[in-house]
């Protein structure tokens, strides 16, 4: 059993005419000490996952599906064992860690409260976690006394990862962690998450706009689009030889950690992801598709085998064969 398994997760904000489907049936995996990247391009559904993962949803939004966490569906826990499983199952990094620290109150006393709230500690001894914290994450003890403006956007983002790990959770979800950081502190921030988890034998589930960021870090990546995994497999081949139109685009886009280029919209890759509230007909990536054929305008693609543990939601994928070819396959060329 894996120690996280999403099952044909449905979100949709909203009801009626208004209804907004932002995730639309995505299974994945992670096994313990695993780390599984996401990436898409801005309103592709990545966030909305993240935050189901734990119901921070807001009440405007129906989930369906399940989350089981070690076994346990997080959409159907009480809330009391909900509470629990935020901080001591799993917990979330977020991106801009200035929204989330509570301006007013010391970051050694941010760090110790859920030590005080969901492990009894007491006040001392969650003091003295705080401190190790800090200094697992490379800050001195002696900044527990300052307050969230007294730190720099890297400093603040590794106070976020020392309350992240606090309890001790086996699963840490970090949605952008590093992209509101100037691209050093970015890298630096990277290895940090990326050692902590392996020293600890924590899971990753890492979202992110880079690609690049991504396979650096994963062991596996799924890329969506449109609220959907259009492509899922082994880390430095989905970014490589990506076997989806829409990854290729994306692992185009974002060349390297470290150029400044990488900040911009995917290259050679025009237009928007479609609103969720008016999906396209057919494979919703087709309208910027370049290799797209007739048939992707009416046919709605599932993943499919694309290789050694790998799967691309794209009719132009052999199965097996990993990169679409220009001309597509038999299958796509006698249904076009
Ligand atoms: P990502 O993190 O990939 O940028 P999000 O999960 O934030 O994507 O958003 C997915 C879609 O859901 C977008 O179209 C976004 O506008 C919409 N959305 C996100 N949050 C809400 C909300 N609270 N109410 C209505 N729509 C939302
Ligand atoms: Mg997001």
């Amino acid at each position: 059993m894996s120690l996280l398994e999403i099952k044909d997760l449905r979100v949709t904000y909203g009801s009626g005419a208004a209804a907004v489907p932002a995730v639309r049936g995505v299974d994945l995996t992670v096994g313990s000490g695993q780390k599984l990247g996401i990436a898409g391009e801005s309103g592709c559904g990545k966030s909305t996952l993240a935050l189901a993962l734990l119901r921070l949803l807001p009440a405007s939004a129906t989930l369906s599906g399940e989350i089981l966490l070690d076994g346990e569906d997080v959409l159907t826990m009480k809330w009391g064992r909900l509470r629990a499983v935020r901080w001591a199952g799993a917990s979330i990094v977020f991106q801009g860690a200035m929204h989330s620290l509570n301006a007013v109150h010391r970051i050694g006393d941010q760090i110790a409260e859920p030590l005080l709230v969901h492990h009894q500690a007491s006040p001392a001894a969650a003091r003295k976690r705080a401190c190790e914290l800090l200094e697992q994450v490379g800050l001195p003890a002696g900044r527990a006394n300052a307050y969230p403006h007294e730190l720099s956007g890297g400093q603040r983002q590794r106070v976020m990862i020392a309350m992240a790990l606090a309890c001790g959770p086996q699963v840490i979800v970090a949605d952008e962690p590093t992209t509101a950081l100037d691209v050093m502190i970015q890298a630096q921030i990277l290895r940090l998450i990326e050692q902590l988890v392996a020293d600890q034998d924590i899971s990753l589930l890492m979202i992110s706009h880079d690609l690049a960021v991504l396979a650096d870090t994963c062991d596996r990546l799924a890329v969506m689009y449109a609220g959907r995994v259009v492509e899922e497999g082994p880390a430095q081949e989905v970014f490589t030889a990506a076997a989806h139109p829409y990854s290729r685009a994306l692992s185009g886009a974002f060349p390297r950690i470290g150029d400044p280029a990488s900040r911009r919209a995917p290259r050679g890759l025009p237009g928007d992801p479609p609103d969720p509230a008016s999906l396209p007909a057919g494979c919703t990536f087709h309208p910027r598709c370049t290799v797209a054929v007739d048939a992707c305008a009416t046919r709605d693609q599932a993943l499919r085998d694309a290789g050694p543990g790998r799967q691309a939601a794209c009719l132009l994928v052999e199965p097996g064969a990993g990169t679409p070819s220009q001309h597509g396959t038999e299958e796509a060329r006698s249904t076009s």
